[in-house]
Formats: C-alpha cells, sequence, structure tokens
C-alpha cells in the first residue's frame, strides 16, 4: 500500500520559458529507471513552442528510509 501526505514538494506544473519568458505546462512526466525517484518532467511553451525537460526527485520516494524486504 501507499500512503500519501499533504504537503509535500510535487514538480511544478509550470516553468518560465527561457525563450519568451512565457509560461510553459507539463507536457509529459516520466520516471528514469534505475535511479531514486528521479522523474523527467518535459514542459512545453505556449508562445514559441520550445521544450525544456527538467529532473526531479519524486515526492512519493524516500531513499534510504525504507527497510529492504
Ligand atoms: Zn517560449
Amino acid at each position: 500500500m501507499t500512503s500519501l501526505k499533504m504537503g509535500v514538494r510535487a514538480p511544478p506544473t509550470t516553468a518560465v520559458c527561457p525563450n519568451c519568458r512565457s509560461e510553459m505546462a507539463v507536457t509529459q512526466v516520466m520516471p528514469i529507471l534505475f535511479t531514486d525517484g528521479l522523474e523527467s518532467v518535459t514542459y512545453k511553451c505556449r508562445e514559441c513552442r520550445s521544450e525544456l525537460t527538467r529532473t526531479f526527485q519524486s515526492p512519493g520516494s524516500k531513499p534510504a528510509d525504507l527497510p529492504m524486504t
């Protein structure tokens, strides 16, 4: 089972475009394989349509805090 807690820091759903300073929206969120709860988040600009990929620590994971089974 998973327990979700309120107040954890999730990846921001918007970003500022480095090209035109417009608002970018998330188009894709993908977990990165073989890493400890890292997620790759892709943003796309509404104005100039450029894309930006950022990596975040997934709020649902707690590395080194869970007992191995
Ligand atoms: Zn832009």
